[in-house]
């Protein structure tokens, strides 16, 4: 039984740490090195590694059948990651649109991928995505828990036979729900929005029911060891998160991540890698305390944040307010964004909106890398500032975070005034010819150059 966490602590750099360096131009045995100490997180269930064995840790893999995972780390010393949410519900499930929003994702950057399916059949969905997804993959199994039953009926056996399935099937990172305590839920009293987490309202229905301790709390060891034997990361999910920001920082949530600080311990000494996710709704000014106390509670383990979004009173925009969050929580601790799309509270994302918010996380993302002077973060930056003042427009679009929507942008304003295209247009309709200040400021720097006048 060998996960990721294990090799690094023998001391050996696996082909995953390789993989990882090389992508991230970084030290491999600076990557062991964080990985043993439990601060960086290489999720790679071993079935999802082997699915396709020649085509496995190729660099640059296609969404096809039988795809192999290319691994991914998570971790400070690496670049910010973005997950995008995918799945169905039980008022909307189509695979093929499912398949849809997850080429979308990873077209626009997604990093991993999570399925949060609800509706149809879970496994085959499950499956279909899997087969063909070429990043780490997530599931929250408490889904398929309850799946066909009520959520009074869950017991042990279920709960296990159910995990052991997911990871039986190659997913790479589970969202498990053990923190969530039931001397936690009179906490939640005062809270304006209670528990907005699917898996924490679940299982808190459950231990009201029979009265009993969360039972992914009560078996996390038997947990353990079946993700040490397919080396499924942990993700520790925060049942409590506040879902208003009038909720944030309050005494049930720092109650749930004290108990997540002891599971990433329990976890890691059996093995297993751990990440641990965080809230939700917290005002700007909150955020650089919310992972300072991650940090020291969950003994630096990669802290996987939603959002955070910043207000409340944008619905149609909170890939927005989730972005200006999620730089603030990357700048100060966060490893991982979960992407919010501009259809959060309001309905099922569609592919459009999909490929929206996995680049308003992106962005995110890289302003946090750039803040924090990650070694090459800001390299892109520069090269398209370069095309930029040297009105080099086909640099200037290739260069950008999102080619495709900027190229499109830029031809539609090309047509309307009806300049020659891309790559001669030397200006463009934003201030027109005459008030063109790159051409001008080219104009400048050639009349400096040759020691005469603009
Ligand atoms: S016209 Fe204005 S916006 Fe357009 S390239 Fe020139 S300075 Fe930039």
């Amino acid at each position: 039984m060998t996960t990721q966490l294990q090799i690094a602590r023998s001391g050996t750099i696996s082909d995953e740490v390789k993989f990882v360096a090389e992508a991230e131009n970084a030290d491999a045995a600076l990557i062991r090195d964080e990985l043993a100490a439990g601060r960086l997180v290489i999720p790679a269930n071993k079935v999802h590694l082997k699915t396709n064995p020649s085509a496995s840790l190729r660099a640059c893999p296609e969404p096809v059948e039988g795809t192999s995972l290319s691994p991914v780390g998570i971790g400070r010393m690496l670049k910010t990651k973005v997950n995008a949410n995918i799945g169905t519900s039980s008022v909307r499930c189509s695979v093929k649109a499912e398949l849809e929003k997850m080429h979308a994702a990873l077209a626009a950057g997604a990093d991993t991928i999570m399925d949060l399916s609800t509706g149809g059949n879970l496994d085959a969905t499950r499956e279909k995505l899997l087969a063909q997804c070429p990043v780490p993959f997530g599931t929250v199994p408490i889904y398929q828990i309850i799946e066909d039953r009520g959520v009074e009926d869950i017991d042990g056996k279920i709960v296990l036979k159910i995990i052991e399935k997911q990871a039986k099937q190659g997913v790479d990172f589970f969202t498990i729900h053990a923190g969530v305590l039931r001397e936690h839920l009179p906490l939640l009293e005062n809270r304006v929005a209670g528990i907005v987490s699917r898996g924490g309202a679940l299982l808190a229905k459950w231990m009201l029911y029979h009265n009993k301790q969360n039972p992914l709390y009560e078996m996390f060891d038997d947990l353990c060891d079946i993700l040490a034997e397919y080396d499924v990361c942990f993700s520790l999910g925060d049942g409590l998160r506040p879902g208003a920001i009038a909720d944030a920082t309050d005494e049930a949530q720092i109650a749930e991540l004290r108990t997540l600080g002891e599971l990433t311990q329990r976890a890691q000494e059996n093995g297993c890698q751990v990440m641990v996710e965080g809230p939700g709704h917290v005002p700007f000014d909150q955020i650089q305390y919310n992972m300072q106390i991650q940090h020291e509670i969950c003994h630096g383990a990669p802290f996987y944040v939603l959002g955070p979004l910043v207000t409340d009173i944008a619905p149609g925009y909170d890939h927005i307010t989730s972005a200006i969050g999620g730089t603030a929580a990357a700048f100060y601790g966060a490893s991982f964004l979960c992407y919010v799309t501009p259809r959060e509270h309001l309905g099922l994302p569609d592919a459009d909106d999909v490929r929206a918010g996995v680049i308003a996380a992106k962005i995110a993302a890289h302003a946090a890398d750039i803040a924090r002077g990650l070694k090459g973060a800001s390299e892109q930056d520069k090269r398209l500032s370069i095309a930029r003042t040297n009105l080099d427009w086909k640099t200037h679009l290739s260069e950008s975070l999102d080619p495709q929507t900027a190229e499109r942008m830029h031809r539609q304003a090309c047509e309307k005034i009806g300049a020659k295209g891309l790559a001669s247009a030397d200006y463009c309709s934003m201030c027109g010819k005459a008030w063109c200040s790159v051409r001008i400021n080219r104009e400048i720097r050639e009349a400096i150059r040759s020691g005469g006048t603009a």
